[in-house]
């Protein structure tokens, strides 16, 4: 095991930098430095007064296996997400009235999450599993060509993976 921290959570007061027998948190770049966690020793997790660290598994556990029937629906139901997302923020963008436009927000960030969850559900959202790759490749050929694409981050997370 060893600690990661939730940025947002992170209220800076650094009690996890002192009680760190290693050095391994670093509240500046919000990073946890996996290499010098004591495998878990949890002392930052046990200090940390806005519960902002845990602990996660160093190899993750392989991803469920699901048909390729489960994957295409779940795939056709995060499209759709994406699309009553894309309606969300336009209505939010063009109607005048406060209180709709931070409902049509908050409609969007929630569907935002669930088109996240279903992603992960159909396997491309975790690092370990092959379909990621494979999605991004596929997204990289498509659209590489488009000005909205993001080339570059896409690149880049394909090196990391
Ligand atoms: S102890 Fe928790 S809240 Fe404080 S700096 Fe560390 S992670 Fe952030
Ligand atoms: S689990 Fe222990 S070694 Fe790892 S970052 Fe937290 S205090 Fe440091």
């Amino acid at each position: 095991m060893h600690a990661v921290r939730n940025i947002r959570l992170c209220t800076k007061d650094c009690l996890c930098l002192f009680v760190c027998p290693t050095g391994a948190t670093d509240t500046e770049t919000g990073q946890i430095d996996a290499s010098k966690c004591l495998d878990g020793c949890r002392l930052c997790v046990d200090a940390c007064p806005s519960h902002a660290i845990f602990l996660i598994p160093k190899n993750y556990t392989p991803q469920q296996k699901k048909s390729e029937k489960t994957k295409q629906a779940l795939k056709e139901l995060a499209k759709s997400k994406a699309e009553q997302e894309r309606l969300a923020l336009d209505i939010a963008k063009e109607t005048t009235d406060p209180t709709e436009r931070q409902l049509a927000r908050a409609l969007a960030r929630s569907l935002r999450i669930l088109s996240e969850d279903l992603h992960r559900e159909s396997g491309f959202m975790l690092p370990q599993d092959e379909a990621t790759r494979a999605f991004l490749q596929e997204q990289l050929q498509k659209n590489s060509n488009s000005d909205d694409f993001p080339k570059e981050a896409v690149l880049r997370l394909l090196q990391l993976l």
